[in-house]
């Protein structure tokens, strides 16, 4: 049965341009919804209900925001297998994926609640002893734009904070997952009772795209922006926002390694490996997209990963639940990452598990024989495809996992806690996992990457840094005296 969309959600009203454009179901083609498509003037009247939301939702007790949250999470709650059926039909992810993006967003809305509780300034000494404060202030409107892959959650991290601080929104989901990640948001903010304005989703088509990011970086209401996507989108995103000296959080794409030395519990490696490489089809930004194994154990280490990865079953996630490996995102990606594969033949690498492409579903493949001048070596594939990479020292691992313009995770397998954290300490990533894969996420620590990766933080404390304003407020008692002759 097909999606009815309300229409987009403005100013706590749902309204429609009368335009649509389709919401694909990945695993068969067919149209799961007709989502409302936007433009230029949607996003101005957002940005415009979101600034005029601002001044009360501001005003407002911080544990009053605090109960609004908890108010989001406990409908999150409700909402759990609803929430699930839709990921899998909208963005086709497995049945597995879909419960823990439904059961982590109330995490996100509770730890953002929690958030309110912590102190929101500092007191600095004075040499003149006045009473000097660093204090943090919401911002007004932000805009956040948000990605397909893990739409429920990445949504709730670029939003729960940010509300949770006292600012207004304006939300522009991804045009491959308009519901979950956009209007989901809006019918729970509904239900929860949240003010009007405070939440605003405008969903445009990839034609629309251009204008209403437009809009929605450049209109002199837009305070702030948190982007998560791809790194060239990224980049163009924070060119703009930096000419019109806007605050910018930016998450973006990765290449991570997974390093596993010779003294590593074998079972734990490779169980790190599969999931890391092959949860939701590698379509994650913190995906292992590179797989280092000391030369000693390499061959045992290949082994066991086949073992396991050829276990995962490839299909269509709303037909069974055991489709662990579900369709990539579209025909785009899925020729992008053939395209990787053919590549790496060509200039030499071996296939030594999958490698068969069927419409867009791509078998989970491990490659050997992978060299730095093949794509896969040094492009993000974002599918679930990984090469087996032998080194022989600590520092020849370290040299191959630093050689990306990527720097967002990184993953190290080892026994020996000591060498894991002097690992650690030499990658250029924004995040390291010690005996755990790159894939990780808490919502209330530090997340986001180095070098290419993006800047900005989200999760917790950094969180309101990343969504606030730090002001420097003074109080002289007469302690100032000014120069002879003023
Ligand atoms: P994308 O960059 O194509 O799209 C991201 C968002 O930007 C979408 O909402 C899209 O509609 C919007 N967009 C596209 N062009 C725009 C423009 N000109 N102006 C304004 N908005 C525009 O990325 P994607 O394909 O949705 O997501 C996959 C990418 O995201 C991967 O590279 C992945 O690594 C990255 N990602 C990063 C993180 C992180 O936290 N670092 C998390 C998830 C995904």
């Amino acid at each position: 049965m097909n999606k009815v969309f309300e229409g987009m959600y403005v100013g706590g009203q749902w309204s429609s341009t009368g335009k649509t454009f389709p919401d694909i179901n990945p695993s068969d083609g067919s149209v799961w919804g007709d989502a409302p498509d936007g433009g230029r003037m949607e996003a101005r009247n957002a940005i415009n209900a979101a600034h005029a939301a601002f001044g009360e939702w501001s005003s407002l007790q911080f544990n009053e925001r605090a109960h609004y949250m908890m108010k989001i999470a406990q409908v999150f709650e409700k909402r759990q297998a609803d929430i699930t059926a839709a990921l899998q039909g909208e963005g086709g992810g497995w049945f597995g994926k879909g419960m823990f993006e439904a059961s982590y967003a109330p995490e996100v809305f509770y730890a953002a609640a929690a958030s309110n509780y912590a102190a929101i300034g500092e007191i600095i000494p004075s040499e003149f002893g006045k009473l000097s404060m660093a204090v943090r202030r919401p911002m007004g409107v932000i805009s956040v734009i948000s990605p397909w892959n893990f739409p429920v959650v990445l949504t709730s991290r670029g939003i729960a904070f940010a509300i949770a601080a006292g600012n207004t929104l304006v939300l522009k989901p991804s045009e491959e997952t308009p519901y979950c990640g956009g209007l989901l948001f809006a019918e729970i903010f509904e239900e929860a009772g949240i003010p009007d304005g405070v939440l605003n989703v405008v969903t445009c088509s990839r034609d629309n795209v251009a204008e209403v990011g437009e809009e929605l970086i450049e209109n002199p209401l837009v305070k702030g922006i948190s982007f998560t996507g791809s790194t060239a989108v990224g980049r163009q995103i924070g060119a703009r926002a930096g000419a019109h000296l806007k605050k910018c959080c930016l998450e973006l794409g990765g290449k991570d390694s997974l390093i596993v030395c010779d003294d590593a519990d074998m079972d734990r490696a490779t169980g790190a490996a599969n999931f890391g490489s092959f949860m939701h089809q590698g379509q994650i930004c913190m995906s292992v997209e590179k797989v280092l194994v000391q030369d000693t154990i390499f061959d045992e280490f290949l082994k066991q990963f086949i073992e396991r990865a050829s276990k995962l079953k490839v299909g269509d996630t709303t037909k069974d639940n055991s489709h662990i490996i579900g369709p990539l995102i579209n025909d785009k990606q899925a020729a992008r990452v053939k395209g990787h594969i053919d590549d790496a033949v060509a200039k030499g690498a071996k296939i030594v598990l999958g490698g068969g492409v069927n419409g867009r579903f791509v078998e989970p493949t491990l490659l050997v024989g992978v060299t730095p001048d093949m794509k896969v070596y040094q492009e993000e594939t974002f599918g679930p495809v990984v090469p087996v990479i032998p080194f022989k020292t600590d520092e020849e691992a370290i040299k191959i996992a630093n050689d990306s313009e990527y720097g967002l995770s990184a993953g190290v397998i080892t026994r020996d806690e000591h060498r894991g954290l002097n690992i650690a300490r030499q990658l250029e990533t924004g995040m390291c996992h010690i005996n755990c894969s790159s894939v990780n996420d808490e919502p209330h620590a530090p997340f986001g990457g180095s070098k290419a990766s993006g800047m900005g933080r989200h999760g917790g404390r950094w969180a309101t840094d990343t969504f606030t304003e730090t002001r420097w407020i003074t109080l002289d008692r007469g302690g100032r005296g000014f120069p002879p002759g003023f």
